[in-house]
C-alpha cells in the first residue's frame, strides 16, 4: 500500500523561491569583483536569477546543457547556480586554480556551451578559448561599463543579458532526479572525473546542513563562505542558506586575513566555512591587530585536517566552536561533522579536543564502514584502520561519462580512497589516504599519526613520511623533517623522541632534513611528488638487510 502524500518533486529552484517568499527581505551581500560591497536581498536574486533563466532559453540553452562557470564567491555566481539548473539545464563549477591543460580538458570533456567568467579569468579564457571545442560563447559576470576588451569570440555582457527579460516566469516541474551540476574532482592520478548531482540529492543535503548536528544553518545566521563555490558547491551553503532564509556574505576574490575579517565585522557573521589555510591567515591577521570575533558563534573547518591547535585557538581565545568536518567532491560533499554529543559537554576541554580533532561522526543520509583489503569490515573500536566506505543520499554512483567505470561494490559502498579509524562513539577519524598508507611486511602504517607526532618535537616546524621501498618489509617509513628556523636536531634525537610513543615496527627507519616540503593549493603535503624526490632512496636497514 503507497501512502497518501503529494508527490512533489525536491527541485534547487524551491529553495530560492522559498528564501524570496518567506524572506524576501534578507541580503545577500557581495565584495564585487569591480570593487565596491554590492548588497540586495533574496527577492532580488530571485527575480534576476529568472532573467537569467528566460535570456538562457533565448539563447537557444535547452535542458541538459552545460553552463560553465569561473567564478568566485558572488552574487552573480549565485544566480547563475539558480538560473541554470532551475530550466533543467547543468551548471559546471569550474576551480579556475587548476592548470590551464585541466580546464581545456574538463570543459570539453563536459561540452561545455557557454561559459561565464569573472572579469579575474578573462585573461586565461583567451589563452584557452581556440581550444574549447564546444563553447558557443563567453557572458563576462558584470556590466557594460567594466566590460574589458578582450580577444574572446561571441562575448556577451551579463547585464546586458539578463537586462531584455522581465523576471516573470515558472520553473518548471522537472524530474527530481535530473542533473543540477557538474563539478570535477583534481584527481592526483589520471584526468579529473565528473561528479554529476541531481536536484533530489541536493535538496536533500541542504536538509542535513541546516541539521543542528551538522552545519545548523538558520534563518538567525549570517554566513561567510569562504569555501569557493567551485569546490563542491561551497560545502552546500549556497543551497543551505536560501532553505532557512540566512543571510549571505560573499568575499569575492581576497580570501587574506584583513578582507574576510572586516567582512565578518562589518556584516556581523555569525558563521563561516573554509579550509585550514584561510584560517590560519585570519588567525595571523587577528593577532596582530589584536582583534575580537564578537559575533561569530561557529565556523566549519573541513578540506584537510584541523590542526587541534587552531581548534584550541577558535574555542578558546575567539569562543568560536569549530565544527571539523570531512566530506568530498564524491559526497556532495557532507560525511562527517564533530559536533559533540550531549554527555561530552562536561568533559574536560582536553578531552573534548581529542575528538573535536578527529573529522566527527556520520551525518544521517550517509553510512560509513571500514574494511581490510579482502573487503571485510573492520571494527568500530578506534583503533583498526582501513578503506573508509560510504553510501547515501547524496554519494555518487559513478562519475560523468562513465570515466572510471563501475565505482561501486555490490552492497553499493563507495570507496573513499581515505584509510580511518572509527570509535565506540561513531566518531571517525582519517589516518591517511588509502595511497599514502605505509605497507610493511603486510601491516599498515599511519603516515599521519607519525607525522603528527614528529611536530610536537620542540625543534620541528614541520614533517612527511612516506613508503619507501625495502628488500624484507616491502615498504618501510621515511621521516622528512623541516626543522625550525635556527634549530638543527639530530637524526637519534627525533627518533629518541619517537621512543615509546609507538609501536617498535612503525620507528621509522631513517630520518632525513630539508628546508621544505612540497604542498597543494589547499595546503596537502603532496606525497605523490615526495614520493617521486626519494624514490632512489636506499634506506640503512636495506643495505643491511640485503647483505
Ligand atoms: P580535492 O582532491 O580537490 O581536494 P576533495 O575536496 O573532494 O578534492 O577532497 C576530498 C578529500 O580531502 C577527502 O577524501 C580527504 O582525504 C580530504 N579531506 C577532506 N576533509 C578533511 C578533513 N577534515 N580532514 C582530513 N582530510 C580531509
Amino acid at each position: 500500500m503507497l501512502g497518501l502524500i503529494q508527490d512533489r518533486p525536491l527541485l534547487i529552484s524551491s529553495l530560492l523561491d522559498f528564501a524570496a517568499t518567506y524572506h524576501g527581505e534578507v541580503e545577500i551581500v557581495s565584495r564585487s569583483i569591480e570593487g565596491p560591497i554590492h548588497r540586495y536581498t533574496y527577492r532580488d536574486a530571485q527575480r534576476r536569477s529568472k532573467q537569467l533563466a528566460q535570456a538562457l532559453q533565448r539563447l537557444g540553452v535547452k535542458p541538459g546543457d552545460r553552463i560553465a562557470t569561473l567564478a568566485w564567491n558572488g552574487y552573480r555566481h549565485f544566480e547563475c547556480y539558480y538560473g541554470v539548473s532551475g530550466i533543467g539545464a547543468v551548471l559546471h563549477t569550474i576551480n579556475p586554480r587548476l592548470f590551464a591543460e585541466q580546464i581545456v580538458y574538463i570543459a570539453n570533456h563536459a561540452e561545455d556551451s557557454y561559459i561565464f567568467t569573472d572579469l579575474t579569468f578573462v585573461p586565461l579564457l583567451e589563452q584557452m578559448a581556440p581550444e574549447l571545442k564546444s563553447a558557443k560563447g563567453y557572458v563576462i559576470l558584470t556590466d557594460r561599463k567594466h566590460m574589458p576588451g578582450t580577444s574572446l569570440p561571441n562575448v556577451i555582457c551579463y547585464e546586458e543579458l539578463i537586462a531584455p527579460e522581465s523576471g516573470e516566469m515558472e520553473w518548471p516541474r522537472l524530474d527530481e532526479r535530473t542533473a543540477s551540476s557538474l563539478c570535477y574532482t583534481s584527481g592526483t592520478t589520471g584526468n579529473p572525473k565528473g561528479v554529476l548531482y541531481a536536484h533530489r540529492s541536493t535538496v536533500l543535503h541542504s536538509f542535513a546542513t541546516c541539521m543542528q548536528d551538522v552545519l545548523g544553518i538558520s534563518s538567525r545566521d549570517t554566513i561567510l563562505p569562504v569555501v569557493p563555490m567551485f569546490h563542491a558547491n561551497a560545502w552546500g551553503i549556497v543551497y543551505g542558506a536560501p532553505m532557512c532564509g540566512a543571510k549571505l556574505v560573499f568575499p569575492g576574490r581576497e580570501l587574506d586575513g584583513q578582507n574576510v575579517y572586516e567582512l565578518m565585522d562589518q556584516e556581523k557573521v555569525t558563521m563561516s566555512a573554509g579550509v585550514p589555510t584561510v584560517w590560519l591567515m585570519l588567525l595571523n591577521y587577528m593577532k596582530e591587530h589584536d582583534l575580537k570575533l564578537p559575533y561569530m558563534n561557529r565556523t566549519v573547518i573541513g578540506g584537510s585536517a584541523a590542526p587541534a591547535s587552531m581548534i584550541a585557538t577558535f574555542e578558546k581565545q575567539y569562543g568560536v566552536t569549530v565544527i571539523h568536518a570531512w566530506g568530498m567532491t564524491e559526497m556532495s560533499p557532507l560525511g562527517t561533522t564533530g559536533v559533540m554529543k550531549a554527555k561530552m559537554a562536561d568533559w574536560p576541554f582536553e578531552k573534548q579536543l581529542e575528538y573535536k580533532a578527529k573529522q566527527g561522526r556520520a551525518v544521517f543520509g550517509v553510512d560509513l564502514k571500514i574494511s581490510d583489503d579482502g573487503g571485510n569490515e573492520l571494527p568500530r573500536d578506534g583503533k583498526a584502520f582501513g578503506h573508509l566506505m560510504v553510501r547515501g543520499f547524496w554519494i555518487a554512483s559513478g562519475y560523468f561519462k562513465g570515466e572510471g567505470g563501475q565505482v561501486l561494490d555490490e552492497g553499493g559502498w563507495f570507496d573513499t580512497g581515505d584509510v580511518a579509524t572509527l570509535d565506540p562513539e561513531g566518531f571517525m577519524q582519517i589516518t591517511d589516504r588509502a595511497k599514502d598508507v605505509i605497507k610493511s611486511g603486510g601491516e599498515w602504517i599511519s603516515s599521519i599519526d607519525l607525522e603528527n607526532l614528529a611536530v610536537g618535537h620542540p625543534d620541528v616546524a614541520e614533517a612527511a613520511v612516506i613508503g619507501v621501498a625495502h628488500p624484507k618489509w616491502d615498504e618501510r617509513p621515511l621521516l622528512v623533517i623541516v626543522p625550525k628556523q635556527g634549530r638543527s636536531p639530530t637524526k637519534e634525537e627525533i627518533l629518541g623522541y619517537l621512543d615509546g610513543k609507538i609501536a617498535k615496527w612503525w620507528m621509522p627507519d631513517d630520518v632525513v632534513f630539508a628546508k621544505e616540503i612540497p604542498h597543494t593549493a589547499t595546503g596537502k603535503i603532496q606525497k605523490v611528488a615526495l614520493r617521486q624526490q626519494f624514490k632512489d632512496y636506499v634506506l640503512p636497514t636495506a643495505q643491511s638487510a640485503a647483505e
